[in-house]
């Protein structure tokens, strides 16, 4: 019923108890998962994870926060995107929360590294995971030329403003809402959240961090990304039932699932 569209799975805190979670979606009804990755170096076990599980998919893609790790090229990303049940660039984007002492012109090389995930995503026509975090205004400029509004994605993890959320709309891109949707201090955020149209709207866990309420704190997994659903039902108005149904309906549309099974896998 519940589609958890960004988590880490590979990360310690997981991937040591990985049957006691999935019985735990089973049981909370979250019924497929997208397991992202954020370096090269991890891609083959966020791959394996998902070629081993029927209901998991992977992206292939490096953060923006990892540094001193193998550098992406196009090349490279197009060749890892053809792997089986990969459906998606990133998590990448531009993250200048964690500038310490550099200047944003010494950021050159996590824009650099963005332009290289959108270029691969143009040229293999994957959705792209993208990751902003005090760089809105550089994250839509680059997107925009680059051009990747002719393949889309998802703004994940979604936590800027209302103008931030209608730029993206513009861009053809969906919004995909954590556990910070449920946090005390994010009024705002969920006032963001009641305008987005449904049908342009994700969940997601970001697990293993964002615990949402009354998990916060914790160790997040999958299993609770219901509880972001039912806070966006109770934002706008609908039965929790109907904002499951829309952003699993989402999800596959812009993940390409229906192709992904037959073709991919
Ligand atoms: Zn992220
Ligand atoms: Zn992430």
């Amino acid at each position: 019923m519940y589609v958890d569209s960004h988590c880490h799975l590979t990360f310690p805190e997981l991937s040591e108890r990985l049957e006691e979670i999935r019985a735990a979606m089973q049981r909370e009804r979250v019924d497929r998962a997208l397991c992202i990755c954020t370096t090269l170096e991890e891609f083959e076990r966020v791959a394996a994870l998902a070629q081993s599980h029927e209901n998991f998919w992977c992206s292939v893609g490096v953060h923006p926060d990892n540094e001193g790790v193998e550098e992406p090229s196009v090349e490279r990303l197009v060749a890892l995107a053809a792997t089986p049940k990969v459906v998606a660039l990133g998590e990448t984007g531009l993250d200048y929360y964690r500038l310490g002492e550099r200047t944003l012109a010494e950021m050159e090389w996590q824009r650099e590294r963005f332009r290289v995930h959108i270029r691969a995503a143009r040229r293999t026509g994957l959705p792209l995971i993208v990751h902003t975090r005090s760089a809105a205004a550089d994250t839509l400029a680059i997107l925009r030329e680059e051009g990747q509004g002719q393949v889309g994605g998802v703004f994940h993890c979604f936590t800027e403003t209302q103008e931030v959320a209608d730029a993206a709309l513009d861009l053809g891109f969906y919004i995909s809402f954590s556990g910070i949707l449920t946090f005390k201090n994010a009024a705002e955020l969920r006032e963001v959240a009641r305008r987005v149209p449904l049908d342009r709207c994700l969940i997601e866990t970001d697990s293993p961090y964002l615990a949402p309420v009354p998990h916060r704190g914790k160790v997040n997994d999958p299993s609770l990304v219901p509880l972001v659903a039912r806070q966006l039902a109770e934002l706008k108005g609908l039965a929790v039932e109907e904002v499951a149904r829309a952003t699993s309906a989402n999800f596959e549309r812009l993940f390409k699932l229906g192709l992904a099974s037959e073709s991919r896998t």
